[in-house]
């Protein structure tokens, strides 16, 4: 029988990576799965939700773990976790593959098989196991209200005896998930929106919003997003024009929202302290896109900044905000990952290790690193695992 272990993770996340009900489907599927006691309780998931949905529960996160053939969790875990796992058992959570190589290097060397969600292709059959846009949905949500609820004036226009309230100006800058909903959720709180991005896909998308487009359209622009449906990192001259339009519109906005962000870059600084000093006093920037450095200079991860009258969100771990629904569909996220791992008659792991979705997400097996672009930035040549398979 297969054994699936969830560790607590640690004081600043309240996600959980299984949650009652995608522990019952498992165990339907023949897990065994155990839980450390407590470890879903910020996300109102208690140890009698999920006993009753089929769990153990385990009095450690070693105790969680041991015997397990797959760990679930939210982040990166320490690497007394690891080394309490098995070896060749599969670790898989959201483990910021491009942050602290030395770190993920040592994790490899204790022989787990470590899976990052983040990397997963971006294909119509893995749509279900993507971390990404199911977290940053809601990232894009609270940002919005975040903002909303800390400017001092009202978002929709108001027609009243009194006079009228304008509507409030609102600008989103990146539009992949997180804009997308940003622009929504900015959209029925009655705002004006605007939103500029580098790939052209989006910009039906954000008229189709009821926000209006707004970018530098150029040959470069035309070309912009990769076969994975990123955006690619721009030129010195792109990057020119777009500051001198952003420049332009930024002055007249009140609530921007930055979002932009180039897989395994440092985000693109879109919004320079000039900028920040046009603005109208009592303005906000939230700048989702802070913890790869930032799209907004000042902007301060886990801060907020103010500059000139300006407040700058650079608050972390918007999804962790609303976790109820960040682990939900987070573990959702995970169970659809885990269940072709399973062998369906012998309940065993059963990695496809030829399987896209593997490929793409796996980078370490056997004690190595097996994610080239990783083993890249290591320094090791990557891509064999030592000794047989795991
Ligand atoms: P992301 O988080 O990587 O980046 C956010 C946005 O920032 C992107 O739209 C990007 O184009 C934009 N950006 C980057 N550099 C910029 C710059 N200099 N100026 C302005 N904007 C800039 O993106 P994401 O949310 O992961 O989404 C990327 C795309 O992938 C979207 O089109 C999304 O719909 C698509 N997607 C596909 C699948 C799937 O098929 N399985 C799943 C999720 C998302």
């Amino acid at each position: 029988m297969i054994a699936i272990g969830v560790p607590a993770e640690g004081e600043d996340e309240p996600r959980i990576g299984l949650t009652p009900e995608t522990v019952k489907k498992l165990v339907k599927q023949g897990a065994k799965v155990t839980v450390r006691s407590g470890a879903g309780l910020r996300s109102h998931f208690s140890d009698a939700d999920y006993q009753e949905a089929g769990a153990a529960i385990a009095k450690t996160d070693k105790e969680a773990v041991a015997d397990a053939d797959i760990v679930l969790t939210v982040r990166r875990p320490p690497l007394a976790l690891a080394k309490s796992m098995k070896k060749g058992a599969a670790l898989i959570g959201m483990l910021d593959p491009f942050a602290d190589a030395a770190n993920l290097d040592a994790l490899a060397k204790t022989g787990v098989s470590l899976f990052s969600m983040e990397l997963m292709p971006r294909i119509s059959r893995a749509q279900s196991m993507d971390v990404l846009s199911s977290q940053s949905n809601l990232a894009g949500y609270k940002a919005v209200v975040d903002a909303a609820a800390a400017f001092e004036r009202a978002l929709p226009m108001m027609m009243t005896a009194a006079g009228t309230v304008p509507a409030a100006k609102v600008f989103v800058m990146g539009v992949g998930v997180a804009g997308l909903q940003a622009i929504a959720t900015a959209r029925r709180l009655g705002a004006i929106v605007t939103a500029t991005d580098v790939r052209p896909a989006v910009k039906e998308q954000v008229a189709s919003l009821g926000a209006k487009f707004i970018a530098v359209e150029d040959e470069e622009f035309k070309q912009a997003e990769t076969a994975g449906g990123y955006a690619k990192e721009m030129s010195d001259a792109y990057r020119k024009k777009q500051a001198e339009l952003i420049a332009e519109h930024v002055k007249n906005q009140d609530i921007v929202i930055t979002t932009a962000l180039i897989p395994g870059r440092p985000a693109p600084k879109l919004i320079s302290k000039a900028m920040i000093e046009s603005m109208k006093p009592g303005s906000i920037i939230v700048d989702l896109a802070v913890e790869r450095g930032g799209n907004a200079e000042l902007a301060k991860p886990g801060e907020i900044a103010m500059h000139n009258g300006v407040r700058i969100f650079g608050l972390l771990n918007l999804p962790g905000s609303v976790p109820v629904n960040a682990s939900s569909l987070y573990a959702r996220n995970l169970q659809a990952f885990v269940e072709p791992l399973i062998d369906k008659e012998n309940k065993t792991l059963a990695i496809n290790w030829d399987d896209e979705i593997v490929k793409g997400t796996a980078i370490a097996r056997g004690g190595a690193i097996v994610n080239a672009m990783i083993a890249e930035r290591l320094g090791t040549n990557g891509t064999k695992p030592k000794g047989g398979k795991p």
